[in-house]
This record gives C-alpha cells, sequence and structure tokens, in this order.
C-alpha cells in the first residue's frame, strides 16, 4: 500500500489526511505527519489553562462558499456532541447568532459611520473594475496604491476591506484582486458581516481537535494528538498518544489519558 509523508500539521496536511482516508481508501497507518513546533494546528493555533491564561493569535471568519471546508468537516463529530458534524455545529451556530454589526466603522469622533455606502466615487469604481479585469500577471510587482488613486483608501469600502483582511495599502495588488475575486460576493452584507460564520469555540478546540480525534480513531499513529492540553508541561515531542478522552481535564481543558503512541515528530 502507497504511504503519504506530510510534512507540517497545519490544516492543509489534517485535511490532505482526511481526504486520503475518507476519499482515497488509505488506512490511517500509512499516513505520516511530520511537524516542528510542539503543537500542531499551525495557525489554528490556540492555547492555554484557566490557571495560566489563554492565548491565540486571531479568530478565522468563515462563510457560505468555504465548500472544501464544509465537506471536510461534514464528516468530522464534535467531540461534545458525536451525532453532530463539525459543520452542522458551525452552521447552526451561524443560525442561532448571526452575526450583525451595528457599528462596522467608528470615526475619529467616536461616532458610529453608516456604512451603507461603500463612498466610491465613480473613478473609484473605474479603477475597481480595472484591477479585477487586469490579468494576473499584468499586476506583478504592482502594490494596491499603484492601482487606485488616493481617494480609494478614504473610503468605507476601503476601510472596512482592509480591517476585515489585513490589507494595507502598500500590500500587493495581486493578492488585493485574489481576495476581491474570492469575497466578492460578500459585498451586499460586508457592513454588516452577517454573511460571516464563525466556529463554536477557537479553531484549534472547534476544528483541529475533533480532526485529530477522527484521524486517531482511524488508526493514524503518526498524527500528534492536538486533544491534548497544550502547554509545555502537558506536551513533550516525542511523547507517545492515544485516542483522547473528550471529558473535561482538571484544568478545564479536555484532557488525553496519554496511552502511547509514536508519530514522526
Ligand atoms: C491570526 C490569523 C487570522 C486568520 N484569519 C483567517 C480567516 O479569517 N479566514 C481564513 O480563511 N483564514 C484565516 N487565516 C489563515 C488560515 O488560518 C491559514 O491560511 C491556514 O490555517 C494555513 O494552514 P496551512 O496548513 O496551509 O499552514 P499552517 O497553518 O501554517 O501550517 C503549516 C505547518 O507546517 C509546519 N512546518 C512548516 N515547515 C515545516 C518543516 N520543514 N518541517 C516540519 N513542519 C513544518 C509549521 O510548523 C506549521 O505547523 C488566519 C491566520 C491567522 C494567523
Amino acid at each position: 500500500m502507497a504511504k503519504a509523508y506530510l510534512v507540517g500539521s497545519g490544516i492543509a496536511a489534517l485535511a490532505a489526511a482526511t481526504f486520503l482516508i475518507r476519499d482515497g481508501g488509505f488506512d490511517g497507518s500509512d499516513i505520516h505527519l511530520f511537524e516542528e513546533q510542539r503543537n500542531i494546528g499551525g495557525s489554528l493555533d490556540a492555547g492555554g489553562t484557566a490557571v495560566t491564561g489563554y492565548t491565540m493569535r486571531g479568530g478565522r471568519m468563515f462563510e457560505a462558499e468555504f465548500r472544501c471546508t464544509y465537506d471536510l468537516l461534514s464528516g468530522i463529530p464534535t467531540l461534545d456532541d458525536p451525532s453532530l458534524s463539525v459543520t452542522q455545529e458551525i452552521l447552526a451556530g451561524h443560525e442561532d447568532f448571526a452575526w450583525d454589526d451595528i457599528a462596522r466603522l467608528v470615526d475619529g469622533d467616536r461616532r458610529i459611520v453608516d456604512t451603507r455606502s461603500t463612498g466610491f466615487s465613480e473613478r473609484d469604481r473605474l479603477e475597481l473594475v480595472r484591477c479585477l479585469a487586469t490579468p494576473e500577471g499584468h499586476l506583478d510587482g504592482k502594490r494596491i496604491t499603484d492601482c487606485f488613486g488616493e481617494h480609494f483608501f478614504t473610503t468605507n469600502f476601503w476601510f472596512m476591506w482592509c480591517t476585515t483582511f489585513a490589507f494595507q495599502s502598500w500590500h500587493s495588488a495581486i493578492e488585493f484582486r485574489r481576495y476581491l475575486k474570492r469575497f466578492i460576493h460578500l459585498f451586499p452584507e460586508f457592513s454588516s458581516l452577517s454573511g460571516i460564520h464563525r466556529t463554536r469555540y477557537n479553531q484549534y478546540d472547534s476544528i483541529v481537535r475533533p480532526l485529530t480525534a477522527w484521524l486517531l480513531d482511524r488508526g493514524s499513529p503518526s498524527i500528534p494528538d492536538a486533544t491534548s492540553p497544550t502547554s509545555d508541561s502537558h506536551r513533550g515531542a516525542g511523547t507517545p498518544r492515544s485516542r483522547p478522552s473528550t471529558s473535561p481535564g482538571t484544568d478545564g481543558t479536555r484532557g488525553s489519558p496519554w496511552p502511547p503512541m509514536t508519530w514522526s515528530w
């Protein structure tokens, strides 16, 4: 049987491992992940305890067109309720508590800005269309400022766009265009962000841990166990793990009994 060796343990590698098993007929034991960090999940990191405090770099926003993500997570049970998939949990959470910002922008005088208008001038609109219509290769080496006049960077649209996707005006025009194309369908509800989906917990607890539990259940001995407490005192590189307990640990996180399991670390 073929073997798969995946470098990293971010969502890309966890997804690849899951699809290899789910769609590719792989046995979990033929899949090996190599992760240089002590924790798995890559950018989907979050951790800590009630005693030491919690850290996470940020929250990830999803939306209805995250089709591959939702396909991936549709077969992954949540740790709280095995009858519920992670996708179902996210979508149900959105139904129960959809985002509806009433103060998307606040001005220097602390007044809520009326964001129903993008604030575009005719020139801004034309430049936006030109940016979208320009083949990517023609934007090579260009900044966003190379594609738009000064007024564009004073519009409601720009302030909402750059604070949602962490753009600076000097960032790559290609990247800006890619985001435009990827998220243009969100324009109508952009001022309220009501099209944005969130996971129930942070993405480490809501995605990385359930995915890892699913992989461990399918005999992936080389998948590091993300369902264990993440502090260094609990975690040692090369320390073997097993299928995790989903009951809360004494420190408020879900604990793992730590029976041995090896992986490529
Ligand atoms: C603060 C923040 C907010 C974000 N917000 C959003 C959002 O709202 N919506 C959204 O869709 N995305 C968002 N993202 C982006 C998203 O989280 C990442 O694109 C995604 O998690 C990347 O996954 P990955 O598996 O490709 O890479 P990573 O998560 O970077 O994983 C790569 C892993 O490979 C390991 N690695 C690398 N090289 C080696 C090596 N040679 N040997 C062993 N291991 C190696 C790394 O240690 C790492 O664990 C955000 C990211 C951050 C940090």
